[in-house]
């Protein structure tokens, strides 16, 4: 569903420039929760930017299925974006005056969609807010809300959600609540995801993790536990502070 191929990000000239992304590739298959982790500047906020279509890049190819995005004009990938990603950050970004489900229905609304009922009450059923729809934002706990976060970016349907620390401001417990319904999205929704965190416990729902240091992919590992995605922390760190 989505695919990068020697993607180069540098920030910068002369002798302020950061390469962020040095000569990435990506593959991630639809129907998979993949997660990108590493330390603090390795890039993944910025990988996620790019193939999500936020940013650009500075050389290199990102496809969204079959459409190469590196291409696009600003208006086409405007209209990409919205029709085709769907995003979750860590500031859950609501509007207090609004309930959950007008929230959940906004962005469809400013584009002038329908939602699909039927969608719809899947959604709600999942992310198990149906008695909370008409509670805003204040009235909800923090992992409700990013749950209502989560619903937003699955309302329009779309082929790819990128989440950049979406459990980041949430306690574990409330993050185990949004963990457990993305993984539901991917499993009884069929969504793809890509999720950027630093949290081995999140990153251990996850179908599979990509390791990135210093801008490259380094390493990655399929069916993470815990324990493992700690472990291979562990020694990148080692490796980071050995160069
Ligand atoms: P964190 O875990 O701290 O969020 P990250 O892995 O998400 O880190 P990025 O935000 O992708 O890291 O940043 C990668 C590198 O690119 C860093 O060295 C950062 O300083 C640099 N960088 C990111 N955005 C910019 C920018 N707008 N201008 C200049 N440099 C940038
Ligand atoms: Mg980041």
């Amino acid at each position: 569903a989505a695919r990068a191929r020697k993607v180069v990000k540098a920030f910068g000239t002369g002798d302020t420039r950061v390469v962020a992304l040095d000569e990435v590739d990506v593959d991630i298959e639809r129907g998979q929760f993949t997660a990108i982790m590493g330390p603090s500047g390795s890039g993944k906020s910025t990988l996620m930017h790019c193939l999500a279509g936020l940013d650009t890049v500075t050389s290199g190819q990102i496809w969204l299925d079959e459409t190469e995005i590196t291409t696009l004009k600003d208006k086409k990938l405007t209209r990409l974006r919205r029709d085709r990603v769907g995003f979750i950050f860590q500031a859950f970004n609501l509007i207090p005056t609004l309930d959950a489900l007008e929230n959940i229905t906004l962005p469809m609304a400013i584009a002038g969609r329908k939602p699909d009922r039927e969608w719809l009450d899947r959604i709600v059923a999942t992310v198990g807010l149906a008695d909370r729809l008409h509670h805003r934002p204040a009235q909800l706990s923090g992992g409700q809300q990013q749950r209502v976060a989560v619903a937003r970016a699955l309302a329009s349907r779309p082929e790819i959600i990128f989440g950049d620390e979406p459990t980041g401001n949430l306690d574990s417990r409330a993050g185990a609540e949004v963990l457990g319904f993305l993984r539901q999205s991917v499993d009884e929704l069929g969504r793809t995801i890509v999720m950027v965190t630093h949290d081995p416990i999140a990153a251990s729902y996850a179908d599979r993790v990509l390791f990135l240091a210093d801008g490259r992919i380094v390493d990655e590992m399929a069916d993470p536990t815990t324990d493992k995605v700690i472990e291979r922390m562990r020694t990148l760190s080692v490796e980071d502070t050995s160069r």
